[in-house]
Parts: C-alpha cells; structure tokens; sequence
C-alpha cells in the first residue's frame, strides 16, 4: 500500500482524519444515550493479568484459547511486598476488567447500583477479515450492584437490552435482529447442561474436532459453533419447551419478554442462543445486522452474577452488554453523515513582511476560542484562496499590503463572498464579526 518501511500491523486500521468525524459521531451519540440512562464512565488498563480472562472467560473458551494476545511476563508486586512474574495480556473484552475494578474499588460499598461504561479498544489475535479485526473497538456497559430488588431484575434486563437497541436506533440503524433467551438460574443452567449432553452423545463423532474437545469441556460452547456439520446437529436437538427451566426462571423470562413489548423494543427468540462464556445466566441476547456479511454480530450481553463472586468480588447482581464499533460502521455506512470539521477563519498572507502580523492575529484569535489556522508558506491570493476553501473555513482574513500600511484586515464570509474590514487590533470586533456571522 505504501513505500514505507512498515506496514499497519495485521488485523489493525488507522483511523485517518477523513474518517474519526463519523468515530467521533458514534462515540458522542452512544455517550448522551448512556447518560440518559444514568451511566457513568470507567477506563480501565488495556492489559491485565492473564489469568483474569482465563478466570472469567473461562479457560476453555475459544479467546482465551486461541486469541489472547499476551505480553512478556512482568515483574508485578503482588502485594504482599514480593514481586513475582505474572502473564499479562491486552484486554480481549471489557467485562472481566471492569468488574475486577469493582471488586478493587469496593464499588459495593458506595452505591446500590453501578451502571458503568466504556467505549475503547480491544485485542484479539484473530484470523482477519471483513468486520473482524485483531484491535476493534467497543461500547460496553454494565450495571453491577447488590442494591436490586430481586423481582426487578426482568426491569433492569430489559433496561439493559433496551439501551443497547437505542444506542443502534441512534446511529440510523433499524435493520437489526435483537435474539434473546434465557439460560435460567444456575440451577437450571446446570440442567440444560446436562440435557444438551445427553441429546448429543450420540452425535459426538459428527461434530467438527474442536466441538469434540467442547463436549467434555464446555458443552454450551458447541451451540455457539459456526461450523456446518455442527450445527445440523444441533439443529435438532428440541430445547423450545425450555423443560430444564425451573418456574421462578420461567416466570422472570416471560416478565423480560413482556416488559420488551411494552418497551417496543422488537424481539425473536432463539433457545440455541447460549453465548459460550461461563459466566453467563438468566438472560441472554444478541444483535445482528442484517446487512453484514459472515461477522453479523453488532453485540451481545447477558446477566452474569456470578462472574463477581468468582473473581473474589461480593454477592451481586450483574448484567452487561458491548457494541462493536467497526461493525456499527460498516451496518451504516450509508446512513451515518456526521458534519465535516470546520474552521472559523483561515488567514491569508501575501509576503512575509506581514507573516508576522497574520501570525499573531491567528494566535489571538484562538485565544479568543476561534478556530483559525495561517498558512505556512507565502504563496498567491488564487492559491492561497484554495487552500482557505479546503480548509473548509467559513472565512478568510487577508492581511496584504494594503491592510497591512492600514493596519487592518478584509475579512471575507467565503460562503457568500461579502466582506468588512476591521482593525488588525481589535480582535474583539472581529471574533465579534465570526461568531454572529454579521455580513
Ligand atoms: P463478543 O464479546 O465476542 O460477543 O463481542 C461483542 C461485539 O464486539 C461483537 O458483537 C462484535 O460487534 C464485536 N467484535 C467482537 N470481536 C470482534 C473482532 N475480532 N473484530 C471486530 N469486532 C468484533
């Protein structure tokens, strides 16, 4: 692509000028949506120990199997005044980080309910290809507390799922499927468990080799397999009737489900929705775009409780989601036109007797928080005039040798060609003229 020595690492993008506006757009969209729900928030390291992915993900799980992008062992003080070495690696997902924080923070301590957010990068060494990256970027939340009354939860699952829908809605997007299941409690969980073995022992010689190895591991993770011959059998296996489910988790499934509807927040139900990380329980969901490709997830979240007691964290509720930033990118590509940057003024010098004077006039401009850029080269009226125009600048003040002896400038609305001339002095009068567009 380029005659540099070095090429963008495998599985990256840079963001160029062009495009951070729309990054920008989404990131600006997502945050006021995520305050008017009351989230605050959390920037977290983007690396941390190895074994608080493998704790939370499971060991078992495909990332931590296969993706985890891990750094040279470290010397780390491990608090009890020893330094020992411990693995770390770039963050693969936000969930694991956040909560080992509000374990750190004894968030539970301070508030009934922590509804957090991030928005940043994650790394997973991946195969790439179109809309799965090694370094993506997520819009995550997760609301995590003791404070929940247990027959509100369906409320806050359904506040959880309504808000990732919005937060799409937003963005222009509208043709996405919102999945949802329940996996019950852990009670039930352990049942659908040991259900899915038995419906696919005898199948086990037609699964693809990983799903072989996740039969003895992590069953719930062959629902999740994308592979052909895996999924013709797990097609068959009859879950709709949900019999492992006991009746307080039936009775908060049907309450999420109601409480949808009246949230108009449109949903299908997919009981081979499983989501193959241990931690998860009760509800389940999934969006997917309808106009991607292969990679047609936009996010996914679930309720996942007991992840904070596993991590050595205290009994509490917790539910989360996270947003792929580059998918919702290539799902609305077409819709997101988010307005270019401009600049207030863009001075125009003709010689560099009064490069100075321009110099200092952009300077104080700024001062005067107007956006104004000078051009570093002394060139003609015509030229300088085009880089003006790309700049996008709504005006131009040009300072020649005229206005110079006058000691003014000519200030030029290059929208509509009108012009005024001030003194080069009073930059009062002339943010004055800038900001109320007078001409
Ligand atoms: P997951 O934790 O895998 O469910 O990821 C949540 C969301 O992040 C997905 O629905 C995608 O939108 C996005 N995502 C996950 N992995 C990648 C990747 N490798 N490249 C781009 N986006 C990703």
């Amino acid at each position: 692509m380029s005659d540099s020595i070095f090429s963008v690492p495998r599985g990256t993008n840079d963001v160029l000028p062009s495009e951070a506006p729309l990054w920008q757009f989404v990131e600006q969209k997502a945050r006021a949506i995520l305050a008017s729900y009351n989230y605050k928030e959390i920037r977290t390291p983007f690396f941390e120990e190895i074994d608080l992915f493998a704790r939370s993900m499971g060991q078992t799980s495909d990332v931590v199997q296969k993706q985890m992008l891990t750094l040279n062992s470290q010397k780390q003080n491990t608090g009890k005044d020893k330094e020992e070495s411990v693995e770390l690696a770039l963050r693969p997902e936000g969930t694991a980080s956040v909560v080992r924080s509000y374990i750190n923070n004894r968030f539970d301590k301070i508030e009934g309910l922590s509804k957090l957010f991030y928005i940043g990068p994650m790394f997973r060494g991946e195969r790439p290809q179109k809309g799965r990256l090694r370094q993506f970027h997520q819009i995550g939340a997760e609301a995590i507390g003791p404070g929940p009354d247990e027959a509100l939860l369906p409320y806050l699952d359904a506040e959880m799922i309504a808000l990732s829908t919005h937060i799409l809605k937003a963005l222009g997007l509208n043709q996405f499927i919102l999945k949802i299941n329940t996996l019950g409690s852990l009670e039930s969980k352990a049942k659908l468990y040991e259900y899915l073995k038995g419906q696919l022992t005898a199948h086990i010689t037609a699964l693809c080799p990983d799903c072989q190895n996740r039969f003895h591991k992590n069953v719930f993770r062959i629902l999740d397999c994308k592979n052909r011959e895996c999924k013709a059998v797990t097609s068959k296996i009859g879950l709709e009737g949900r019999a492992w489910l006991d009746e307080a988790s039936a009775a908060y499934y049907k309450k999420v489900k109601s409480l949808l509807t009246d949230m108009n927040v449109a949903f299908v139900e997919d009981t081979h929705l499983v989501r193959g990380l241990d931690y998860y329980m009760h509800t389940v969901f999934e969006i997917s775009g309808a106009s991607l490709g292969s990679q047609d997830a936009l996010g996914a979240g679930g309720r996942y409780n007991k992840l904070v007691t596993d991590l050595g964290g205290p009994q509490v509720s917790a539910i989360g989601f996270a947003l792929g930033i580059e998918r919702i990118l290539l799902a609305a590509a077409d819709t997101l036109k988010p307005e270019a940057s401009v600049l207030d003024v863009f001075v125009i010098v003709l010689d560099e007797a009064a490069f100075a004077a321009g110099f200092n006039l952009a300077t104080q401009l700024r001062n005067h928080g107007i956006r104004a850029d000078i051009n570093f080269k002394i060139a003609s009226m015509k030229s300088q005039m085009r880089s003006a125009d790309k700049s996008n600048a709504v005006y131009a003040a040009i300072l020649g040798a005229d206005e110079l002896k006058a000691g003014t400038i000519t200030l030029k609305n290059l929208k509509t060609g009108n012009q005024v001339s001030l003194p080069i002095s009073d930059e009062k009068a002339i943010k004055e003229a800038i900001l109320t567009r007078t001409d």
